[in-house]
């Protein structure tokens, strides 16, 4: 690391990845650091701004994978959807450029990964957590929907999280726009992992469809497991059309009712964002201001 070296001048097997990217819009020269994670059509690695030291998250998606028109046009949707939002609660779109290999989106950095990262080295998490986590994935969800974009696949491991654990929704590649949805009713776009009822019934995507996969985290990052765990799918199909999931007991009334409100089998029942915000689960217990890294893998203590 560190060592200046001419661009492209040290390729590393197999993936024919450059240690250094030039941005040819900007100049910006990027330093290679560690793989983040593999996604459905590439990779995405932390890179440094040589001149500013900024670090950035970067998706390189290589050409020859999406070779498909069909694939293809997933990623520049994608990319067509997020690079216009700007919210402090999505994640941020810096620049994409490409060449003969690759497409590269320049995105916000966030550090502590995923809330999905998070809940599996913790298990479940407290009620206060899930409040702070919920406020702020709902107050990016509102602005999504609010530039009439549904995000199809909200779930844990599509909420990233900063240093300073500040909750942005990512991941736009199920994303779209409620008029294409409209014209698209029927079509179950790759696979998202919460499915509603009528998205089931190929009644379409719309916005609260998402406000179910909202029901679907909130029982998964209380309960540690899904409310339509798979055994056998048709059956799984037949518990969510008819809102049947496993009483979670232990949980106190208050999250219980909320879940149940959010995974209302027919999606005109189902709260708005608004609604969500003031149910009792929000308006009657503690919600913190802030929470330490520490959160990630143990048990947070509040100070009341
Ligand atoms: P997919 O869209 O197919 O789920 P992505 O290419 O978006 O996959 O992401 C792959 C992995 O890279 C993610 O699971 C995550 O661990 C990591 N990652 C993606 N975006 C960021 C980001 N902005 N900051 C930090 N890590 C990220």
């Amino acid at each position: 690391m560190g060592r200046m070296e001419h661009p492209a001048s040290r390729r590393v097997q197999g993936d024919n990845l450059s240690y250094f990217l030039e941005d040819p819009g900007t100049g910006t020269l990027y330093r290679r650091g560690q793989l983040l994670g593999k996604g459905a059509f590439g990779r995405c690695y932390k890179f440094t701004d040589a001149s500013t030291g900024k670090i950035y998250a970067i998706k390189i998606v290589p050409q020859s994978r999406i070779s498909r028109l069909e694939s293809r046009g997933k990623v520049e949707r994608e990319i067509e959807l997020h690079r216009h939002l700007s919210h402090r609660h999505v994640v941020g779109f810096h620049r994409h450029f490409a060449d003969r290999d690759n497409i590269y989106m320049i995105l916000e950095y966030c550090s502590h990964k995923s809330l999905a990262h998070v809940l599996k080295a913790r298990k479940t998490l407290t009620e206060p957590e899930v409040r702070y986590y919920l406020r702020q994935i709902i107050a990016g969800l509102r602005y999504l929907h609010q530039q009439g974009i549904i995000h199809r696949d909200l779930k844990l491991s599509n909420f990233f999280l900063t240093k300073n654990m500040q909750v942005k929704i990512g991941d736009l590649g199920l994303a779209t726009r409620d008029e294409q949805a409209g014209r698209r009713r029927g079509v179950v776009c790759g696979t998202p992992n919460y499915l509603a009822p009528e998205v089931i019934a190929k009644k379409g995507h719309s916005f609260q469809s998402d406000i179910w996969a909202l029901g679907c985290i909130l029982y998964t990052a209380l309960t540690g497991c899904s409310p339509f765990e798979i055994t056998d799918k048709q059956e799984m199909y037949q518990c969510i059309r008819e809102g049947r999931y496993p009483t979670p007991t232990h949980l106190s009334p208050g999250a219980r009712k909320l879940i149940g409100r959010l995974l209302a089998p027919s999606p005109s029942e189902r709260p708005s964002l608004e609604e969500v915000l003031e149910d009792e689960f929000f308006t009657q217990g503690f919600t913190p201001d802030k929470l330490p890294s520490r959160a990630c893998h143990s048990v947070p203590i509040f100070a009341l």
